[in-house]
């Protein structure tokens, strides 16, 4: 089978498009046959070691396709099954061995595209909104790279928990985007400063919780903007690592309360999986959540979608198709 394999950690000319032998299945394994794999930030942490590998590995952390063999103690999926998973490392390939406590069953009314793109962008935003910082009708949450593949989602999911959303973005096309996905008002950080806009619009009170995938670049900024007592959410790094700090800074800029999240943590039951998995499916089944795809590439193609994550190109998703 075809796989984009790193055997060393680096820019996008490390992605290497490899034969690999199809993996052998353990007893409590599915092989799935790739139709969809979704691209994602992590993938760029894990091809420039960030987030450090066993080397040699196969990227990817996301996917949906059909169920082609089970281990011999596989009870919950079957041949044939279409399943959509995260988790895993190694989507960017033609076959994966699945653990079978890691898959969901995809609706039929969803494409493997909307399965591929849900699971890891759409589970975080669940998580981050109903249960990291449970958003209400009175909170006002700031998203940085609200545009992004998290960020339209979470955008959406807090606008209908019915808190009202300030965006950050950094291009005009982006903010048009964010504004689509329901955010109140937007804030281009790229040419702006978001403190001052954000204490503007808060008529100088703050907001209640801030969620940053940003990290080193809008961390001092996030911190400034919250109300005492405010809930700093630090869930990725897309500008670099947050340096090390005191938790005295905490206590200074009001009582913060800071959490550093991932998603494994949120979906470490199979309950909560499913429970959070279904819920995507079900919004985007009943037009409650719209997907954006911004680009489906072929998987042959790996590099140019990690230079378009990388150099901020993006809105949405990106795909890969095997
Ligand atoms: P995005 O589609 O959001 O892409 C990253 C975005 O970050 C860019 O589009 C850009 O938006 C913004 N950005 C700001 N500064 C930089 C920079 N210096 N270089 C590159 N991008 C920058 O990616 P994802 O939706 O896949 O992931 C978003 C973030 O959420 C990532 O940090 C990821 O690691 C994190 N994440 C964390 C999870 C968790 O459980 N902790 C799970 C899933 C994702 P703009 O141009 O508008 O600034």
């Amino acid at each position: 089978m075809r796989a984009i394999v790193v055997e060393k950690y680096g820019g996008v000319g490390e992605l290497k498009c490899q034969e690999r032998p199809v993996p052998p299945l353990k007893a409590n394994e599915a092989l799935v046959r790739l139709h969809a794999i979704g691209v994602n930030y992590i993938d760029i942490y894990h091809r420039t070691g960030l987030y450090p590998q066993t080397l040699p590995f196969i990227l990817g952390m996301e996917g949906a396709g059909i169920v082609e063999d089970v281990g011999e103690n596989v009870t919950l999926v079957k041949k044939g099954d279409r399943v959509a998973y995260t988790g895993r490392l190694g989507t960017y390939a033609e076959y994966h061995a699945v653990p079978e406590a890691q898959l969901v069953q995809l609706p039929q009314s969803l494409s493997f595209e909307q399965g591929a793109a849900a699971m890891l962008q759409g589970m975080t935003a669940h998580y981050l909104a109903t249960t990291t910082y449970p958003l209400k009708q009175t909170d006002t949450a700031l998203i940085h790279a609200a545009a992004g593949g998290v960020g339209l989602l979470l955008v959406q999911l807090a606008k209908m928990r019915g808190a009202r959303v300030i965006a950050t973005v950094s291009t005009e096309e982006k903010a048009a985007q964010a504004k689509k996905a329901g955010a109140d008002e937007v804030i281009i950080y790229s040419t702006q400063d978001f403190v001052s806009e954000t204490r503007r619009l808060t008529a100088n009170e703050g907001v209640d919780v801030v969620y940053d995938s940003v990290g080193r670049d809008t961390f001092e900024g996030s911190l400034s903007v919250l109300k005492p007592r405010g809930m700093f959410v630090s869930f990725g790094n897309a500008s670099g690592l947050i340096p090390p700090f005191s938790p005295l800074l905490l206590s200074q800029r009001g009582s913060l309360f800071m959490t550093r999240p991932a998603l494994a943590h949120y979906t470490a039951s199979r309950e909560e999986l499913l429970w959070r998995a279904h819920e995507i499916f079900s919004w985007i089944q009943n037009g409650a959540l719209k997907l954006f795809i911004y680009a489906r590439l072929p998987l042959t193609q790996a590099k140019d979608a990690h230079q378009l994550l990388e150099e901020r190109k993006t809105i949405g998703k990106v795909l890969l198709e095997p």
